[in-house]
């Protein structure tokens, strides 16, 4: 596993998919004011930028075994709570409301969506990395259903780990 990133810039290329082992570990906790987990977090949001549709990124998905996301569910139709763009480190999941159940996709798993059992509201403490600074982030709905799926990437979980039967499987629509 790297333990460092290099290119300090990514594209689509660098995205692990399913087998890559990478996508099973548990990764570890890390300074968020390290100057490489600064550089992987502004890599990833702007891998997360240059991707259509992509609403986040953790480090696993492009090899790197860090508890490190960036989430970032600005103007989805489906987003109520907003928190804009986060790269955040070691998160903890403090608190989860109610469920729901609905389609997910991953970079991680292109041929794949699957509906997925999360809990509708979550809080989620949290370090920004860059700044160091604590945050506790209250999201309900799509955010705080992409914040699961990013946590559950730091913890070697995909979405498909949690799809309850094989009826809960789709392929994929291509577009292009
Ligand atoms: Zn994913």
């Amino acid at each position: 596993m790297r333990t460092s990133v290099d290119p300090p810039s990514l594209t689509g290329e660098d995205v692990r998919c399913l087998p890559d082992p990478v996508l099973g570990q548990r990764c570890a906790e890390v300074d968020p004011l390290a100057a490489d987990v600064v550089a992987l977090g502004a890599a990833m949001l702007a891998l997360m930028s240059a991707s259509p549709a992509c609403v986040g990124v953790a480090a696993p998905q492009v090899g790197v075994g860090w508890r490190v996301f960036v989430i970032d569910v600005t103007g989805h139709r489906k987003a109520r709570t907003q928190h804009g763009a986060l790269v955040l480190a070691n998160p903890r999941v403090v608190e989860r409301t109610g469920e729901d159940v609905a389609r997910e996709g991953c970079l991680s798993v292109p041929d794949l969506t699957g509906d997925v059992p999360r809990a509708r509201g979550i809080v989620v403490a949290a370090v920004e990395v860059g700044t160091g600074r604590r945050r506790v982030v209250e999201a309900d709905a799509f955010e705080a259903r992409a914040l699961q799926h990013e946590i559950d990437h730091l913890d070697g979980l995909l979405f498909l780990d949690r799809v309850r039967t094989p009826a809960g499987l789709h392929q994929r629509k291509r577009y292009a």
